[in-house]
Formats: C-alpha cells, structure tokens, sequence
C-alpha cells in the first residue's frame, strides 16, 4: 500500500475499541460502531466493512461478512459492548464479501432475523460460492426488505432507515441514521479504494451515489476502506465522474475496455485510489460499455 494511503487507512474517525489482523472495530456514537476491515493485510475473515447498531430492544449487526469466524466474531463483540447478541442481520446486496458468512450469526441458542431483499436473497443462493447450506438455511429464510420504498428498523429508542437503493448491483440497500448523522453506504461508498464495477449499472450506481449524499455533516461507513465525511464522499463522486468521462471517450474512439483499462490512471488530484485487483480499470469500463452500446 503506498503511504498516503496506509496513513488514510489508519486514521480512525472514530474509537477503536478492537483492533484484529482483519479489521478494526470503531465506535462512532452511542450504541453505533463500525468494521472497517483491512483485507490488503492478507487477513480475509471479513474482508467487507460492517457494523453494529444497538438500541433499547434490539441489536442490529451489519452485513454477512466474508467467512462464519468474521459474523461469529461480530456478534462476540456485540454481546460485549451492549450486552445482546445481534437479534437483526442486514445483508446490503449479495456480493460474497458482504454474505458468505452469515451463518456465523446463528448459535443453538441465537436466531437472528436476517433482512435482505428478495434479489438479494436469491442471489446469495444462485450465485455464491464455495455452496453452502448452512448459508443457503440462514438467507432462505430472510425477513423481506421491500425494494420499492424506505422503510424503518426500530430497535427500541433507536431508528433505522432501511434504503433500497441500485447500480453497485441491481438490489443495494443503505442502513442510515438521523442523529447523529451516520450513513452505513454498503458498496455504493467505497473510500481509498477502487471500487468493483463487476455487476455494476454505472448510470444508476451515479444516481445513487448522488441521492445518499447528505446535506449536513455526515459520518459515511463504506463497503469498503475507511470511514469518510464529506470531503472523502465528494472525492469518490468525482473519481466515479472521471471513470465515466474515460468510459466515454474510450467508447467513441472504439478502445476496448481491456485496452482502456490497462492504460488508466486517475488524476493525482484525485488522490490515492488502492486497487483491490488490477483488473477492476476494465471491469468499470466493461459496465459503462454494457449500458452506453446502442444494442
Ligand atoms: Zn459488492
């Protein structure tokens, strides 16, 4: 990792109260902490950024995580902090980073409510590999998340807006709170970090970024990378912006994306941008093709 981007990734927003080879647990409020995991340390038992919210009657873990030991973890650190073990899980779309280990939250004693969409639902099911069943058992019985409106999560003094939202995949949710100002992005927010356009629809994924923008000061929990406010948020809307432009051009002078994307660079003024893997240049092009290609 270059220096720049080692001293973003270890200047915490908020408290660590846990700090593993996989990730560090942070906490931003009362009751609120995040994950933010730190996979470039060869570590992948959670891989996906996550968090934990709790309120009066309930507890709400974030996200499946990547492996069973990371959920598993998760919830241990849940029940030390405010004393529950997590009675909700929200999966924010199905990508395997974010779902694989949600069976990992599921004790003889523990049953927590998974939430997703029903896309989400069926897609942690068609798609995700290695198959699990013990994984397939946890989601098949998901509390639906309706993907036509907001709808709220009360924990009990403690309200959550659930958002569905599109374009990282073709069902993301947002988890967002009011006071204080938290947004929990799933991967429509990845900060430091290239993001994976594989199943990406970049003119919706554009819309979205833009809708969960807030006005006032706000405390971003990304999919992946560290915790960002405004500045970090309107630094990955311009990169996306740039990708865009690149996609564009590239397009209209016949460039195939492999080509497009090995001769890539963002602009130093927009920072530095970690590649998760050297492939994601022609993955963004790939999907800004798919949708930009008169059929
Ligand atoms: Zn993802």
């Amino acid at each position: 990792m270059p220096n720049a981007t080692r001293a973003l990734w270890s200047a915490s927003l908020g408290r660590v109260v846990a700090r593993e080879p996989f990730g560090n647990l942070e906490r931003l409020a009362d009751g609120v902490w995040a994950l933010v995991s730190t996979p470039l340390n060869g570590d992948n038992t959670t891989v996906s950024n996550g968090g934990i919210i709790a309120g009066k009657n309930a507890v709400l873990a974030i996200e499946g995580l990547n492996r069973p030991a990371g959920a598993q973890w998760l919830a241990g650190k849940a029940k030390e902090l405010t004393g529950r073990w997590p009675t909700h899980i929200a999966l924010t779309h199905y990508h395997s980073d974010h779902a694989n280990g949600v069976a990992g939250y599921l004790t003889e004693s523990d049953h927590p409510v998974v939430r997703a969409t029903a896309r989400t639902r069926d897609l942690v099911i068609e798609r995700n590999k290695p198959e699990d069943a013990s994984r397939a058992a946890a989601v098949r019985e998901s509390v639906l998340i309706t993907a036509t409106e907001a709808t709220t999560l009360d924990l009990g003094g403690r309200s959550v807006h659930v958002v569905p939202r599109l374009g990282h995949t073709e069902s993301d949710i947002s988890l967002e709170l009011d006071e204080p100002s938290i947004v929990f992005a799933g991967d429509l927010f990845w900060n430091a970090m290239f993001p994976n356009f594989v199943d990406a629809i970049p003119t919706k994924l554009a819309t979205s970024v833009r809708a969960l923008r807030r006005s006032r000061d706000t405390l971003y929990v990304p999919g992946h990378g560290p915790l960002g406010h405004v500045a970090e948020y309107d630094r990955y809307v311009a990169m996306l912006d740039e990708v865009e432009r690149a996609a564009r051009a590239g397009l209209a002078a016949g460039t195939p994306p492999a080509d497009l994307g090995a001769k890539f660079s963002l602009p130093t003024s927009l920072g530095e941008w970690t590649l998760f893997n050297k492939v994601f240049y022609q993955r963004a092009f790939e999907a800004w093709y798919r949708e930009l290609k008169p059929a």
